[in-house]
């Protein structure tokens, strides 16, 4: 329970990575604010699941994170519940999938606009409370896609290298106060937004399952397998454990050999 007394804010957590990430947390005692969009109760039920696993607090923020008023909100009520963020993860992410030429102008805005400028104010409004008590980590989720690309995913692909840049600096602004920040870039996680995809791929490209698994997802992943979104919280928690606090401005690769290729 090394993170008992620490607050741990995780954007883009009531699904996915984001709430594995929360779990990880809980399980070391962090108090949380999670946040992200779904059905009120059951967001009420995580919040009371992860305060019984963690014996402190957990809170949700609603916040709309493609609106810099919605990333001030949501660390205000932050630094109002548990006094300032000690572990910050920007999470929360969105994809479009067009041609550069066809690509909706209000998708490209909006996905910059989450991806990449909610961890840049998450950041700059977290490093105060950081600084005060000379410990911090800062993780975000990149994505394989922060180190290479794939057509039809500008908006994304320019986040995420946009993300990992961002990362590199804070590293270098923070190295002497007690604070990491590190990028966690995974392949294919599978999410159920991933998993939700499959049955209307099948449909598109008339494929079996198998096929839509192995010849549309998995064929860039070396391992053929999917990461999984407990694996990727394990490697959060180690990068806020004492053994990593030399690790900083690091891109962990979690991609089944993706980017070795
Ligand atoms: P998900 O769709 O399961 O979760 C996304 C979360 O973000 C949800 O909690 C959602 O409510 C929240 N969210 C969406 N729009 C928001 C907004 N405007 N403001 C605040 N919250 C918002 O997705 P996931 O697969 O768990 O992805 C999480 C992160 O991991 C993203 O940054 C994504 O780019 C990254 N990632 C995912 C994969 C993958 O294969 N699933 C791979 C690499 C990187």
């Amino acid at each position: 329970m090394f993170l008992k007394d620490k607050c741990a804010l995780i954007t883009g957590s009531t699904s996915g990575i984001g709430l594995a990430y929360a779990k990880a947390f809980a399980a070391e005692g962090a108090n949380l604010v999670i946040n992200g969009f779904g059905d009120a109760a059951e967001i009420a039920t995580i919040c009371k699941e992860l305060a019984v696993t963690s014996g402190g607090r957990a809170i949700h923020s609603a916040a709309d994170l493609t609106k810099r008023a919605g990333t001030e909100q949501m660390m205000a009520d932050a630094v109002a519940a548990f006094g300032g963020v000690d572990v910050l993860v920007s999470n929360a992410g969105m994809q479009h999938v067009a041609p550069v030429e066809e690509f909706p102008v209000d998708k490209w805005d909006a996905i910059i606009a989450l991806n990449l400028t909610a961890a840049f104010d998450a950041a700059r409004l977290a490093i105060p409370h950081m600084k005060a008590k000379g410990w911090g980590r800062i993780i975000q989720t990149a994505s394989a896609h922060s180190l290479t690309a794939s057509p039809y995913k500008a908006a994304y692909v320019s986040a995420k290298h946009g993300l990992a840049g961002l990362t590199k600096t804070l590293a270098l602004e923070l190295a002497t106060f007690g604070i990491t920040a590190n990028c966690i870039s995974p392949g294919y996680v599978w999410t159920p937004l991933v998993e939700n995809q499959i049955p209307d791929t099948m449909k598109a490209r008339n494929m079996t399952r198998e096929q839509v698994l192995n010849d549309v997802l998995l064929v860039r992943q070396p391992t053929r397998q999917f990461v999984l979104p407990e694996q990727v919280a394990a490697m959060a928690v180690f990068l806020c454990s004492d053994a990593a606090s030399q690790i900083t401005g690091a891109n962990m690769s979690m991609d089944g050999g993706w980017t070795a290729e």
